[in-house]
């Protein structure tokens, strides 16, 4: 190791796992380890464990945290709950203040933002969207959530959008299945969501390519793309989180996006692939994004 480097730390906190690493200014990942999320003390000791280990390990700081973080989350600076998770429907972790309680268990500097814009800043810096002045990073997981830049800016600030929960239409063929989102019922969340598709369909790693539930979810994924593209003509849509690991996915997403866009805006099969697309950092997304806060040493500034 380069001892002259400056080390930060990354955690991607999410509703199952929080990964953390160690990361050097290259953003080379020198150690990592998954926590699985417990009760808010139980995973942030966890957490500054791993930390304070690897300091103690190469007798060297962290200059600071970055995190990207599950939501609800208060992302303006200037509120008394910034840092905080909201109301969630994570038991335990309504009003949990994530970025104060690791400042006070590392007594580092912490930055925070959303999973989803912490992807789409890593994604933007050097991933899928590197170059591009506009782009949407969605995760389909157990939830769905998407980050949004444009206009030099992240949509939302100083909130973030909740566009899982936006209305999408019925697939024919899904009528009867009332969805899982326990305010909307049918929400694209609701429909959409790897917890929805399982509802229906079972583990997604059993279910063959050419099973009917597939086209159903590319539908309202579709959608969402659609109705991302048609309010703010991005140049990439980025779809992560767990259910994109099926490969087949994202192709069916593209070929539906282009049905529902009906040679309205002029898109081919090539501009479709370009505008949808898997992340470039992978699994790692979240991860990178919370590194790169870290670096910026800033919540919101871009
Ligand atoms: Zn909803």
């Amino acid at each position: 190791m380069n001892d002259n480097m400056d080390l930060f730390g990354a955690i991607d906190a999410g509703g199952t796992t929080f990964k953390c690493a160690v990361v050097n200014a290259c953003g080379d990942i020198l150690e990592r380890q998954r926590i699985p999320t417990t009760t808010p003390a139980e995973t942030i000791q966890a957490c500054a464990t791993f930390f304070s280990g690897f300091s103690q390990a190469q007798a060297k700081g962290l200059s600071s945290v970055g995190i990207a973080a599950f939501g609800p989350l208060d992302i303006d600076p200037k509120s008394a709950d910034h840092g905080t998770i909201l109301k969630t429907t994570k038991p335990g972790w309504s009003m949990t203040p994530v970025k104060q309680a690791f400042s006070k268990a590392l007594g580092l500097p912490v930055y925070i933002d959303t999973d989803v814009n912490g992807a789409l800043r890593a994604e933007l810096f050097s991933g899928a969207a590197k170059g591009c002045r506009s782009a949407a990073y969605m995760t389909v997981g157990t939830g769905i959530g998407a980050g949004i830049f444009v206009n030099r800016g992240f949509s939302g600030a100083p909130s973030h959008p909740e566009f899982g929960h936006v209305c999408v239409k019925r697939h024919p063929a899904d009528q009867s299945f009332e969805g899982l989102c326990k305010f909307h019922g049918d929400c694209l969340e609701g429909l959409a969501s790897a917890a929805a598709f399982e509802a229906r369909y079972g583990d997604p790693k059993q279910l063959p390519a050419d099973h009917i539930g597939w086209q159903i979810e590319a539908f309202y994924l579709a959608q969402a793309c659609i109705n991302l593209h048609l309010s703010m003509r991005l140049e990439r849509i980025i779809l992560g989180g767990g259910l994109m690991q099926a490969e087949h996915l994202i192709s069916l997403v593209r070929s539906q996006f282009l049905t529902l866009n009906g040679d309205y805006l002029s898109i081919d099969d090539a501009a479709a692939t370009r505008l949808i697309t898997l992340p470039g950092h992978g699994h790692d997304a979240g991860l990178m994004g919370a590194a790169r806060l870290a670096m910026l040493g800033a919540d919101l500034e871009w």
